[in-house]
């Protein structure tokens, strides 16, 4: 599970983005962080990731504490909106890439990334590059670098907010469909209701900096 206990950021310009928050998210869990532009939702993602240092508070993951850890070393995924695939890498190789780094051998890389593949039906796109690809192809891509590493948590920011609509509806389903199969713990930053709706268990509604409502998306969304 992951715990963030009296989170506090402040930026060097002395604006404090993140005002004391504490949640606790159960293992499996998928939480979609809400609220308007600005109220410090990329702030926590990225202070997670350990892309930001935090201020105060202390942030633990399965028990153990991260926020003192590098970020390669916090077994995070992290899902962006522009993708990030090496352009001048094939498909194989973007997924391949994390594996190497960390030595893990050839054989397993490839039985690996063959089952990743088969589960996002990019199979047939393994030898291309990421420009040969379509926006929803990309974004799978982007997807499975970040499952076949198996991390323990997952961070998607607003990943399809740069594809049309249709698109964005089909793989909203796929996203479910995964989170289904891997159960693995995630907070997925968006600004549309109906993704927020379709694939959290509990939604985060924040707004300057604080949490204004905590709850699932008919406690969110159907008040009375
Ligand atoms: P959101 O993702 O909800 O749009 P952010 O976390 O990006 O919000 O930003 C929260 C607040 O912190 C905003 O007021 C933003 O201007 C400010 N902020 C974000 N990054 C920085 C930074 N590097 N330095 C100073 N202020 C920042
Ligand atoms: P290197 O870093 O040694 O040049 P590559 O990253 O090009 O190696 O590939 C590593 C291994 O992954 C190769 O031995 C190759 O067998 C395998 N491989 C590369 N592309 C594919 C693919 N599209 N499908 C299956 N296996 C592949």
């Amino acid at each position: 599970m992951l715990v963030l206990k009296n989170l506090v950021k402040t930026y060097d310009n002395g604006h404090q983005a993140i005002k004391g928050i504490s949640v606790d998210i159960k293992q499996g869990e998928f939480i979609v962080l809400v609220g308007p532009s600005g109220c410090g939702k990329s702030s926590i993602l990225r202070s997670i990731a350990g892309l930001e240092s935090i201020t105060s508070g202390k942030i633990e993951l399965n028990n153990r504490r991260i926020d003192t850890e590098t970020p390669a070393s916090r077994d995070i995924a992290m899902v962006f909106q522009n993708y990030a695939l090496y352009p001048h890498m094939t498909v194989y190789e973007n997924l391949a890439y994390g594996l190497k780094n960390r030595g893990v051998d050839r054989n397993t890389i490839e039985s690996k990334i063959e089952k990743v593949a088969e589960t996002l039906k990019i199979t047939d796109y393994l030898d291309r590059k990421p420009a040969q690809l379509s926006g929803g192809q990309r974004q799978r891509v982007a997807m499975g670098r970040a499952i076949v590493r198996e991390p323990q948590l997952f961070l998607f920011d607003e990943p399809l907010s740069n594809l049309d609509a249709s698109l964005r509806a089909h793989m909203r389903l796929e996203i479910k469909k995964l989170q289904r199969e891997l159960a693995v713990t995630s907070v997925y930053v968006t600004h549309d209701q109906v993704e927020a709706m379709t694939l959290a268990d509990r939604i985060i509604v924040l707004n300057q900096g604080e949490i204004e409502q905590v709850g699932t998306p008919a406690e969110v969304y159907h008040q009375p």
